[in-house]
């Protein structure tokens, strides 16, 4: 099924971020995890891709399999750097024909070493979101920043980036992790003034681990409020502590999105249940 159709359907969806693990047993694990989310009854999950096409046989075998073995609705996350445009053309046409209909189209980064820029490839998301909407038939997402990507010049320059893919054919944007829900809703406002209405669903990281956090918000340009640093730095060599502390900020975040108006919430679950299992239970 579409997401596009699900979104026409319900005013606020929930769905979960799965990535594909590098072994067998974590595979099977991560099968597990997933038949647990299921419980809960998401309106979609979604598999990342390694940029470049690291994971590329991984993503779509577990695509495949939570869509079509554990039936959950899926949206497989698809990269274009680093492929021409013969080879994204291949792997559309395998994700179609294991009846896969959603795709999250992304740009995704290059490799810092050995990376050579194929000849015939696209350079930008909006590239891959038009290849597909004239070549394939899909529903779908793009990423959007409510911080700015890292690499934008400005807020404005980036959300113009953004309007570009909304009008080369994306149904609907999914946020990078934030923390601070007032930079979403400028953002979504900013958006509208320029013309973008499609769904923007905020992504959330709950805080599980102080240090792999750090790393993720670096990487990906999202700021860490001081108070929460503080609060996290008093109890940083207790991982429960820790894990508690994340949990009620993100059940906090959370509940004060949807009450002012987002419509759901997608989880960046890092292939663990138990953290988004609590807060969604407790909303
Ligand atoms: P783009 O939309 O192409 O934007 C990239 C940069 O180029 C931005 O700074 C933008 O402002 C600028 N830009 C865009 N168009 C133009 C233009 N025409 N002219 C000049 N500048 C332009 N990465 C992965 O490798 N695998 C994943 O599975 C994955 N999943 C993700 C899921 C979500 C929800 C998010 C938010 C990110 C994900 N990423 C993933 C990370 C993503 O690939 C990186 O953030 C990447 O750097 C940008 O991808 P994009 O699709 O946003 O690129």
């Amino acid at each position: 099924m579409r997401i596009s159709d699900i979104l026409q359907k319900k005013a606020k969806t929930f769905s979960f971020e799965f990535f594909p693990p590098k072994t067998e047993k974590g595979i099977f694990q991560l099968y597990d995890t997933v038949r647990k989310i299921k419980e809960l009854a998401p309106d979609f999950v979604s598999v990342t891709y390694g940029a470049g096409g690291s994971t590329r046989d991984k993503s779509f075998e577990i695509v495949d399999y939570i869509k079509n073995t554990i039936g959950i609705e899926t949206i497989s996350h698809f990269t274009c750097v680093g492929h021409t445009v013969d080879e994204l053309q291949t792997s559309l046409d395998e994700l179609k024909s294991k009846g896969i209909d959603n795709i999250l189209a992304l740009r995704g980064d290059s490799p810092k070493e050995n990376f050579q820029e194929v000849p015939n490839g696209y350079k930008y998301a909006s590239d891959l979101v038009r290849h597909i909407r004239m070549r394939g038939n899909f529903c779908i997402g793009v990423a959007g920043y409510p911080e700015k990507h890292p690499e934008a010049p400005s807020k404005e320059q980036d959300l113009q980036n953004l309007k570009i893919k909304v009008e080369q054919g994306a149904d609907f944007v999914i946020t990078q992790l934030f923390f601070n829900n007032e930079d979403y809703f400028r953002f979504v406002d900013d958006a509208a003034k320029i013309g973008i209405f499609c769904r923007i669903i905020p992504g959330i990281m709950p805080v599980t681990n102080f240090n792999q956090i750090k790393k993720f918000a670096e990487m990906c340009g999202a700021k860490i409020p001081q108070k929460l640093v503080s609060e996290l730095e008093k109890v940083e060599t207790d991982a429960t502590e820790v894990a508690l502390l994340g949990l009620e900020y993100a059940m906090k975040q959370c509940r004060e999105l949807l009450e002012k108006g987002a419509p759901g919430l997608h989880f960046y679950t890092l292939n663990k249940s138990a953290a988004t299992r609590i807060i969604f239970e407790n909303l």
